[in-house]
């Protein structure tokens, strides 16, 4: 219904803006698990909650909408909303995928998927040449999660498509870094767009939840198959909870990543920090691609220290970020990605995606950008074991 606004404004004024039988301005949270059919022979639109709920419906609307698709999906999680999407695939099949993807993903494909006869091969998704060579004749997907983390690289996700289209594959991009807000890859030609909606679409941390958008029909039915066979949908709560948080994602996206730019080229002035990720900076190997494939760089960046002895008295010593697994909210989040999101990888693995024991993830919330600095400088006179000259 709002084709002609921009995304900012759809935030808000979309088809559920006002309930139409209350004129209640947020979105009715329905309850009910089934629904009284008042026709013996006709049925209504709703029967059972997992297969139809009103209140799901309209999170499923919004993020098609703000996707530029037109079948949204909601799951109970991130993780749930890319298992369904594998469900896509048969035994025999092959994936292709960036081997920077999501822990759980990671997990999910080799330790689930090959069970079920599925194949996967990882890639360096920068280099195109390295994906075209990993596609069989049993291809059915390439997956792109761009920025990566916790190393921001960047893939060229046109480049992609048009391997994926040469050979019949299907493109799959998990979009949780940038969000619509700042990347639309439906509109760039890829098939299913995947969410975790509990980092910065939901944005502050209270909800787990996942989504997956595509705009091909086929794909749309078939995903509505699997999202009600295999039943992992968002309940009602956290529709309510993603549904709100979503109202001011373009300013929280907006705020972040000016921090972030600010933030990453102060860091890289800081004698302690050795190296400094984020798209947003010039040299970064993937900024001009970046700029003509989204419309911002984000606000996560990682920045690495000397050694895990430095990590230690920076973390022990800042005092706004909370040190956590996870990202995308209204309070600044340390990560060490060492010891949370890739724990489970072996340390050569690691060290071999630049996951090093002194890197650091900072998604950059809504705190002054100004005192977020200040209380990582003094963190980093105790870095250098100089704090008497603060
Ligand atoms: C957190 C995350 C996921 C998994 O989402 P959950 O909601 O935790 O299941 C997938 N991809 C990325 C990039 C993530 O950051």
């Amino acid at each position: 219904m709002s084709e002609q606004y921009s995304l900012q404004t759809k935030l808000l004024h979309n088809e559920h803006k006002v309930d139409q039988a209350t004129g209640a301005v947020s979105v009715p949270i329905q309850h009910a698990s089934t629904f009284h059919q008042f026709d013996f022979d006709t049925f209504g639109t709703y029967d059972y909650s997992r297969s139809g709920n009103p209140t799901r419906d309209a999170l499923e609307a919004a993020i098609a909408e703000l996707e530029g698709g037109n079948h949204g999906f909601a799951f109970a999680s991130g993780m749930a909303a890319i298992s369904t999407a594998f469900m896509l695939l048969s035994k025999g099949d092959h994936v292709v995928l960036t081997k920077d993807v999501y822990g759980g993903t990671f997990r999910l494909v080799t330790e689930v998927l090959t069970r079920l006869g599925i194949e996967h091969t990882f890639v360096d998704m920068t280099n195109l040449a390295e994906v075209a060579a990993a596609i069989r004749p049993n291809t059915r997907v390439l997956y792109m999660e761009t920025p990566s983390n916790p190393t921001l690289n960047i893939t060229d996700i046109r480049g992609v498509v048009s391997l994926a289209k040469e050979h019949e594959c299907l493109t799959f991009l998990d979009n949780t870094f940038l969000t619509p807000a700042l990347q639309r890859p439906l509109e760039l030609g890829v098939d299913v767009v995947l969410h975790s909606a509990t980092k910065f679409i939901g944005g502050h941390s209270d909800v787990v939840a996942g989504l997956a958008v595509t705009k091909n029909e086929e794909l749309g039915k078939k995903l509505a198959f699997l999202q009600n066979s295999f039943g992992a949908i968002l309940g009602v709560q956290d529709v309510w909870l993603v549904l709100r948080g979503l109202k001011t994602l373009h300013v929280r996206m907006e705020h972040g990543e000016k921090g972030a730019q600010q933030i990453a080229e102060w860091l890289q002035g800081v004698p302690e920090v050795k190296r400094v990720y984020y798209p947003g900076l010039k040299d970064h190997p993937g900024h001009e691609l970046q700029k003509r494939q989204a419309e911002g760089f984000g606000a996560v960046l990682s920045f690495e220290l000397e050694n895990e002895e430095a990590v230690r008295r920076f973390v022990e010593h800042v005092k706004l970020p909370v040190f956590a697994v996870s990202l995308g909210a209204v309070e600044s989040i340390l990560s060490y990605p060492a010891k949370m999101s890739h724990a489970a990888m072996p340390k050569e693995e690691r060290e071999a995606r630049g996951i090093r024991d002194g890197l650091l993830r900072l998604s950059v919330g809504l705190e002054k950008p100004e005192e977020l600095m200040a209380d990582f400088k003094a963190a980093f006179a105790h870095v250098r074991g100089k704090v008497e000259h603060l």
